[in-house]
């Protein structure tokens, strides 16, 4: 789950962690009254889902109340990256004389919570991690101890250089890790953190995501939720007991289980398709999921084919058949549409969808390859 910079910015200040003044706004007129209530000079920031904000035109400083007015006026409606803005945090502008990035995460490899830190903040942390890789320290957390004051302040010593100063920032990077620890986060990052010329350190951006599945332990965290739309449909799905995740590519996949899901998704990357997302409809199915699952499928406009791959277990196939049939009743649709059934059932199945026209095949190979020739319009010659 991921939060917005206003709410990061709540947490950062319940831990202790110093972050400029803000109001947040819905309104241009809103933005006016917070900007004469700062009464100084204010950044006004689009709060989407979404990094690069800044280089997209949705950061934007205001040395007086007429130039936030027209920074709102510019920034409230804007579409960054596919996500309108609908508010924007008016803050407390601070000058800067440089930006670091510090940020937590859950590092696999060495089964720990990471704390990178550089120089080089601002900018995405990614863009550094590839030109200047030199330039980010990387710092593996012992769980038992914690991340402790002489190890803090070692890795802050070696951006700031002076003591004062890196005593501020160890502070920073260890209420972050208790923040990151307390709250199950599994992405805190603050870029930029920024030095000040009167030497303060203060977080002017943080960017957090949690664990979902730590969610049920977390009411106040769950409390921020406000979802994105891919993510309102993710919750959708869920509710209609269906374990959905959209992906980038245009193969949409029905299957029924999970590691015949993530065995699907590799089939089609294997026979040069993308697949579109990860759905399982579960273990046993009734009509119903099948139609749920095929209308979240096809309310997905980058999905050009869909592979329906069931092996029947408890699923019985002729179910599934029974669902896809009523679905296509009721869904009108040129995407073409794939099924493999194979299994418990599986002859019953077949037989009853020869009352639709969808192709159907008996192997998951041959389903991948037609599904993805289907989705470039081609014509199936099936390999031998
Ligand atoms: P992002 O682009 O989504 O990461 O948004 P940020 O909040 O990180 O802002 C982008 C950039 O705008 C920062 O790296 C700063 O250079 C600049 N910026 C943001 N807030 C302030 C501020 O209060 N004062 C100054 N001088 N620059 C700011
Ligand atoms: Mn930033």
């Amino acid at each position: 789950m991921k939060i917005h910079e206003y709410q990061a910015r709540q947490l950062f200040r319940k831990y202790g962690i110093p972050v400029p003044e803000d109001v947040l706004c819905y309104t241009v007129s809103e933005v006016e009254k917070a900007a004469k209530d700062l009464n100084r000079m204010v950044v006004v920031k689009a709060q989407v889902l979404v990094g690069g904000r800044g280089k997209a035109g949705g950061v934007k400083l205001a040395r007086n109340v007429e130039d936030a007015v027209s920074a709102a006026k510019q920034i409230l409606g804007m579409d960054i990256k596919g996500y309108k803005v609908e508010k924007v945090l008016v803050a407390d502008a601070v000058d800067i004389s440089k930006e670091f990035y510090v940020g937590l995460i859950n590092d696999r490899n060495s089964k720990t919570v990471t704390l990178m830190a550089s120089s080089e903040g601002g900018v995405e942390i990614e863009e550094v991690a590839k030109e200047n890789p030199e330039k980010i320290i990387k710092f593996h957390i012992n769980p038992l101890t914690g991340l402790l004051d002489y190890q803090a302040r070692d890795i802050a010593l070696q951006l700031f250089g002076e003591i004062k100063t890196a005593q501020k920032a160890a502070s920073i990077f260890k209420k972050l890790y208790k923040l990151y620890v307390e709250t199950d986060a599994t992405i805190a990052e603050i870029n930029p953190l920024v030095l000040t010329p009167d030497n303060e350190v203060l977080a002017i951006d943080g960017k957090m995501n949690f664990d979902d599945n730590a969610l049920f332990r977390q009411p106040e965290i769950l409390a921020m939720r406000e979802p994105d739309e891919d993510e309102l449909v993710e919750i959708d799905a869920h509710s209609k007991g269906l374990s959905y995740i959209r992906l980038d590519g245009n193969i949409g996949c029905m299957v029924n289980g999970a590691g015949l899901a993530m065995a699907t998704m590799d089939m089609i990357k294997l026979y040069g398709g993308e697949p579109a997302n990860f759905l399982d409809i579960g273990g046993s199915s009734s009509p119903q999921k099948v139609i749920d699952a095929m209308n979240i499928l096809l309310n997905d406009k980058h999905v050009k084919a869909v592979m329906i791959n069931i092996f029947g277990g408890i699923t019985r196939c002729d179910d599934v058949a029974k669902g896809l049939i009523k679905a296509m009743e009721v869904i009108s649709t040129d995407i073409p549409i794939v099924v493999r059934l194979s299994g418990t059932n599986a002859a019953e199945g077949l037989e009853l969808l020869k009352q639709t026209n969808l192709p159907t095949v008996s192997s998951m190979s041959e389903a991948a390859q037609l599904a993805i020739e289907l989705s470039n319009n081609l014509i199936f010659t099936p390999h031998k």
